[in-house]
């Protein structure tokens, strides 16, 4: 039973109303949730740092298996899914989840990896133009991919443009990023922002971003570790240099699952462009002549270095297909309302202990909300865990809460409110 005791904000039906009217609700039965004590499933609302199994990720990978141990090196070819060109199987549906064409895009590698390969072709710093702009709090691995860059480049802390919100406030202004591009541009040579701050919970407004660094001359990338599969993106329409992000958060695709990369169309036969070469990127007619010369494929494609991990991807297609079949649209349009079901119950409670720093603007944050708790006490956290709630807490004082669409229903966040609560009481 559920107790109603939490006042549900006004313009919300009760939970399970809701997940009845939901055409997304029965995509929660595709995934496997761990297991606790009893036979409860927990809470899960950390799809943002390790998306749940698809139960058909399983099957996918055992046919990798499988014709692996009868066929090996043959599998090349005559896998059911051959493997020689099994990363192009996975383009079109991650193209559609991140708004790109086909050629834009490719699935390689691991995240950190895929932003040092672009910025090796995307930041090239000259004596004039040669800053990096990132937000401050930037996800640490991309604090030290930038910084390594510039060191790379020979370059020092100066170069480091770090955009830091007003006295008082948590997260970003639109007006302010647009302005700090406005008044710096012509000494900005890259522009590389999360497309969700995964500490804030902050979604970028990326079009208006690329608008005024590309005005300015400036390349602007994004990570995009938080955003793919959880805001419906637009990477080609915006116009976005190029973008990188990981598989295994509201992706899916499991532990280091493999990453995505994004170049925009005007960029993908640039050959000129340096670039870190490896033979998965040269031409595939001639890949196995096994030449000296690297003869670059266009597209993104052609930033690929080694022959891929078939495993892996097979986990990933098993999601992608799931996506595919709920699409991106459908399911923002439930997140939007999921994750406004979740703050009207916080607010709610009214416990000046807690405070929500996500922006409270749905086209400004995806599906987290950020909690900051008062006095940076983990207690609170301690509590929710024992209670079967599986968030996170990040240092020093926030918890994270990420409902995703796919997986989970309103009652899940009702229950959980009635949880924090009592946690709180
Ligand atoms: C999760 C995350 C990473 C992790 O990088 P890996 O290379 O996948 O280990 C990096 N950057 C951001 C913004 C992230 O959210």
């Amino acid at each position: 039973m559920i107790s109603q005791q939490v006042r549900s904000g006004s313009e919300f039906p009760n939970a399970e109303a809701m997940d009845i009217a939901d055409p997304l609700a029965s995509f929660r039965d595709r995934f496997h949730f761990p297991e606790i004590e009893g036979d409860q499933r927990p809470l899960y609302f950390t799809g943002n740092s390790l998306g749940l199994m698809p139960k058909k990720a399983r099957e996918y990978v055992e046919q990798e298996l499988d014709d692996w141990s009868r066929l090996a090196v043959e599998g090349h070819l005559h896998a059911r899914n051959p493997w020689l060109p099994y990363h192009e199987f996975l383009t079109e549906p991650m193209a559609r989840l991140v708004g790109a064409l086909p050629s834009e895009t490719v699935v390689m590698n691991a995240l950190t990896v895929n932003l040092h390969l672009m910025m090796v072709s995307f930041y090239r710093p000259t004596l004039e133009r040669y800053k990096i702009v990132i937000e401050k709090g930037a996800f640490p691995s991309d604090q030290y991919a930038v910084d390594s860059q510039i060191k790379w480049h020979k370059g020092d802390r100066n170069w480091l443009v770090e955009l830091t919100p007003r006295e008082g406030e948590s997260t970003l202004r639109t007006e302010d990023v647009v302005d700090k591009i406005d008044r710096e541009g012509e000494s900005i040579a890259l522009i590389m922002l999360g497309g969700v701050n995964y500490y804030t919970g902050q979604a970028f407004d990326m079009a208006a971003i690329t608008a005024k660094g590309r005005e300015k001359g400036c390349v602007v990338g994004f990570d995009c570790a938080h955003a793919a599969g959880n805001l419906a993106l637009r990477l080609h329409d915006w116009d976005v240099d190029f973008a990188v992000w990981c598989s295994y958060k509201y992706l899916n695709g499991g532990p280091g699952a493999v990453a995505g990369a994004f170049v925009h169309e005007r960029h993908l036969h640039a050959f000129e462009l340096p670039r870190f070469a490896g033979w998965w990127g040269n031409n595939k007619q001639t890949r196995f002549l096994m030449g000296p010369e690297f003869d670059c494929l266009p597209g993104a494609e052609g930033w690929q270095l080694s022959n891929p991990p078939i495993l892996q991807m097979a986990a990933l297609r098993a999601s992608l297909e799931i996506f595919d079949e709920a699409t991106m649209s459908a399911l923002r349009g439930k997140s939007v309302k999921l994750t406004g079901y979740l703050e009207s119950l916080i607010d709610g409670i009214g416990d000046d202990r807690i405070e929500v720093i996500t922006p409270r603007d749905p086209a400004q944050r995806g599906c987290q909300l950020s909690i900051r708790v008062r006095g940076g006490d983990r207690s609170l956290h301690q509590k929710l865990s024992e209670r079967g709630v599986v968030s996170d807490w990040r240092e020093p004082d926030v918890i994270r809460v990420a409902p995703t669409p796919l997986y989970n229903s309103f009652n899940d966040v009702h229950r959980f409110s009635v949880i924090l609560k009592e946690c709180l009481a």
